[in-house]
């Protein structure tokens, strides 16, 4: 038995399903999961010393790629200092600072410990700033586990087909009204209806899970309008595009501002961290300048602030993102041609750093487009890929992200994988 079975076997007696969060079990494809032992750079090592290429990169943060020296060096510096305060510090202020002046409708920040600690408070604060109940969702967009929010999720949500969850009671939903991707039409008969009582609109600017599913302008442009027309708060779940479609998020690379934001993933570096931001005459209602309470503990913690800091000053010099789109547009590229020779239908969804192959003929602009992929197919590819040495995704709902790690020579090396792999599907 390999040491990864053999350990995995041990935490499914210890945690459910052996793991801390549901799409890393490899269930979905029918496997036990890798037990990974380190990751460096664009490779990620198990326990039994065999190495991969790494797409998933733990599901988004690592833009930089694992363990990067700058990133590393400086949380261990850092961390000869404290690694928590409960009061202040001066990295906390800095990162608040690159934060403000990355995003245009940000002029005042709250930190806290994870994407779904930023959804939650955002629309906590949505509601208290308009004094409305109900909240708009889109269909396949996921926005951490938060209770409101966990209606036609998803990720995880998707990837096992949960409807909603047990234990969210309806009430809790019941204000939740949860509309269709990149339809115009949809959005504007929801507001005609409901518009007055729409506290906020939540949605993932690019959609990263479902698969990577890509906004039509028109629709960005229809959320922002009638969120403004209606006095209700826009919110783009920025967890996985902040930092990662442009400098300045989806904000920057649509040119459309929203009122709140939420960041997760790339700003914690690698560490756990979330935030959520707007305009001041917003933010200021929150605790303890306003009455709209949430607090944590380790949030700001330096430890934290010190591995995102690092991350942004690196992306701010090397500017990577011109380069990150040319690799993951080749690979698409590549993809597209591979499956035509193969004479099999596929919809390859990719913008920027992110990409996702859908089994299912084109297009995939909706969760009702994505779930009609062949998932049994999926999984053969991703067993056969992983057997090669490259890991994607273990779901087909899941984006695959590249990092600055990934070199020209990963890159064709994983283009060749595929081209065998797809050879004998
Ligand atoms: C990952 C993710 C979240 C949740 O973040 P966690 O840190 O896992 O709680 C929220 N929104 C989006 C768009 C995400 O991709």
């Amino acid at each position: 038995m390999s040491r990864s079975k053999e350990l995995f076997e041990k935490a499914k007696r210890l945690m459910p399903g052996g793991v801390n969060s549901p799409v890393r079990s490899f269930r979905s494809v029918g496997l036990d999961p890798l037990v990974v032992s380190r990751a460096k750079g664009s490779r990620i090592y198990d326990v039994d010393g065999r190495s991969y290429i790494d797409y998933v990169m733990s599901w988004g943060p690592l833009i930089l790629g694992h363990a990067h020296d700058e990133v590393v060096g400086f949380i261990k510096e850092v961390a000869e200092r404290g690694t928590t305060y409960g009061i202040t510090c001066e990295l906390e202020i800095m990162m608040a600072e690159k934060v403000v002046s990355a995003k245009r409708s940000v002029e005042r920040v709250r930190f806290v410990n994870s994407g779904t600690e930023a959804t939650m408070s955002a629309i906590r604060l949505a509601r208290a700033y308009t004094g409305r109940k109900k909240i708009v969702k889109f269909e396949g967009c996921y926005h951490g586990h938060v209770d409101s929010l966990l209606v036609k999720a998803g990720s995880g949500v998707l990837t096992f087909g949960i409807p909603g969850t047990p234990g969210v009671p309806e009430e809790v939903v019941s204000h939740t009204i949860v509309a269709k991707y990149n339809d115009v039409e949809g959005i504007r008969e929801i507001f005609e209806k409901y518009g007055e009582d729409i506290a906020c609109v939540i949605v993932e600017p690019v959609v990263g899970n479902s698969g990577v599913i890509v906004p039509k302008i028109e629709f960005l442009n229809e959320l922002r309008s009638l969120t403004k027309n209606y006095g209700s708060v826009l919110i783009f779940d920025e967890v996985i595009t902040g930092f990662r479609l442009a400098y300045g998020g989806a904000e920057e690379y649509f040119r459309i501002d929203a009122d709140l934001v939420c960041l997760g993933k790339i700003i914690g570096g690698g560490l756990p961290v979330g935030a959520y931001g707007g305009s001041a005459d917003i933010m200021e209602m929150v605790a303890p300048s306003g009455p709209v309470y949430q607090a944590g503990t380790l949030s700001g913690n330096p430890l934290a602030m010190a591995a995102g800091l690092k991350t942004l000053e690196v992306l701010e010099r090397e500017k990577p993102y011109d380069e990150l789109a040319k690799k993951t547009s080749f690979i698409g590229n590549e993809l597209e041609k591979i499956f035509k020779e193969k004479g099999m239908a596929v919809t390859i969804n990719y913008i920027a750093s992110m990409i996702s192959v859908f089994f299912r003929e084109p297009p995939v602009e909706s969760f009702d487009d994505a779930v009609k992929s062949d998932t049994s197919l999926f999984a053969k590819f991703f067993s056969k890929l992983l057997d090669k040495g490259v890991y994607i995704p273990p779901s087909q709902f899941e984006a695959w992200f590249v990092s600055t790690s990934h070199t020209w020579e990963d890159i064709e090396h994983t283009v060749e994988a595929i081209r065998k792999v797809v050879r004998d599907l």
